[in-house]
């Protein structure tokens, strides 16, 4: 019964959550299912019987059908099913997608780290022919891949360069961003760290690895902060990520973790009950969600945020801006609106990070000021992220704005507002100079 309570909040909200498909199932069965590391210690929980209901889109419903006729909507709603039946070569691709020229030279060429990756639920939101389509076209591989242009570089945040043991990025004072794993459900052709995901090493996601990053931070009382990124964390099993979290947890000099994530938007169905009650332990827990693109937010997305805002989780979104994918406004405000609506707070708009072969993707400094100034007063404060650039060498993020400071006359600073008005504004130097 007091389990039960527990998941009394994945009571929808009436009208929106209508008409959805009932699935039970027993947690042993899922630890059972699931890839484990036998070594790790785990805290688990037994005997609990969880309830829980996952809506499928009619979109996701008619390609299972056509693409998938002998899966259930219960396999195709398992997150290890869509895991293990990724779409990764060219073949499997082929049956779902026209593809281009460019598009089977880039699959044919491909050598190396960030290999191709779509999940079903993914690939079912994908246009057949177009391949313009913004979707389609952050994770379908082109020869553009393969043009290399001056500035770029495969590290270019100097990340290896910041890392004192493997697996640790630590550029800032008082946090460490924590490499978990190399793998992702899906891989994005604009990833920053394209020159690792993906690699088949996988020697982030190794114990040893872990046991020597967890030491550094330990020993390292300045860090309040740990980003647990990758890879995707949320690729990982709940008992390793319980074990990661849980060791974490008992550094006492540690106020919050993080998460950044893509799972809400190319594998919703790996937010699972049983994950988000796993991760209600560790709070505070902050979680990233890697998102890009108005049509990337569905039903099942919606259905993901929800669990986790409902498990007390804040949510913020992390978008790259990407040449003819989101670079207008209009796009950006209907990505913002709609992440608000699930209660995701727009956190960061990333300038494109010149990794080799990313030029296609790039656009200029001004279409994101642009973009800030489209949105910054003509719409809630909360829809509008911080657009930075991470500085190539190491820099760190650098939050640009477009200029809202027009200059001074005498002691007043003049300013211009969302409209292109300029008002003046007495400051408090020189009140102070006048009271005196
Ligand atoms: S999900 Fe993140 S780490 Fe993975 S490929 Fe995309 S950008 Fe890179």
């Amino acid at each position: 019964m007091k389990n039960e309570a527990l998941f009394t909040e994945e009571v929808e909200p009436p009208g929106i959550y209508s008409g959805l498909v009932q699935i039970d199932f027993n947690v042993e069965d899922l630890f059972s299912s699931h890839h484990t590391l036998l070594s790790y210690p785990v805290a688990r929980t037994t005997g609990v019987h969880y309830s829980f209901r996952f809506k499928e889109s009619q979109k996701s419903r008619t390609f299972r059908k056509r693409f998938y006729p002998h899966i259930t909507s219960s396999e195709w709603n398992d997150w290890t099913w869509q895991f293990r039946n990724r779409i990764r070569d060219i073949e499997s691709l082929a049956q779902i997608l026209w593809l281009a020229e460019s598009e089977r030279q880039a699959m044919d060429h491909h050598s190396g780290s960030l290999p191709v990756a779509i999940t079903p639920y993914y690939a079912s939101l994908l246009d057949e022919y177009d391949t313009s389509q913004p979707l389609r076209r952050m994770v379908v591989p082109t020869s553009d891949e393969h043009h290399y242009s001056e500035g770029e570089a495969r590290d270019p945040l100097s990340e290896d360069h910041d890392s004192p043991v493997p697996g640790i990025v630590h550029r800032y004072p008082d946090r460490v961003l924590f490499l978990v794993t190399d793998t992702c459900s899906s891989y994005c052709r604009y990833c920053t760290r394209s020159r690792m995901v993906g690699s088949n090493t996988h020697s982030l996601s190794h114990f040893n690895t872990w046991e020597k990053a967890i030491e550094y931070i330990e020993a390292t009382p300045l860090v309040r902060d740990v980003l647990l990124s990758g890879g995707d964390p949320l690729t990982l099993s709940d008992d390793k990520l319980e074990w990661l979290l849980s060791r974490l947890r008992r550094i006492p000099h540690i106020d919050i973790l993080r998460i950044g994530t893509k799972a809400p938007t190319v594998l919703p169905h790996r937010i699972t009950p049983k994950l988000t009650y796993m991760l209600k332990r560790f709070h505070p827990l902050w979680i990233s969600v890697h998102v890009n693109h108005p049509d990337e937010l569905t039903t099942e997305m919606s259905h993901a945020c929800m669990r986790l805002a409902n498990a007390g989780f804040p949510l913020g979104s992390q978008t790259v801006l990407l040449r003819e994918i989101n670079d207008n406004v209009d796009t950006m405000r209907q990505l913002m609106h709609g992440l608000l609506k699930m209660r995701v707070k727009p956190y960061y708009l990333y300038q494109c990070d010149p990794i080799p072969g990313s030029s296609h993707f790039r656009t200029p400094v001004q279409t994101g000021l642009d973009i800030i100034e489209g949105l910054r007063g003509h719409t809630t404060g909360y829809a509008v992220p911080t657009y930075v650039i991470d500085a190539p060498g190491g820099g760190g993020k650098i939050p640009l704005l477009p200029e809202y400071v027009i200059g001074r006359d005498g002691d007043d600073l003049m300013l211009r507002n969302y409209q292109g008005n300029v008002y003046r504004y007495p400051d408090c130097g020189s009140i102070q100079e006048n009271v005196t």
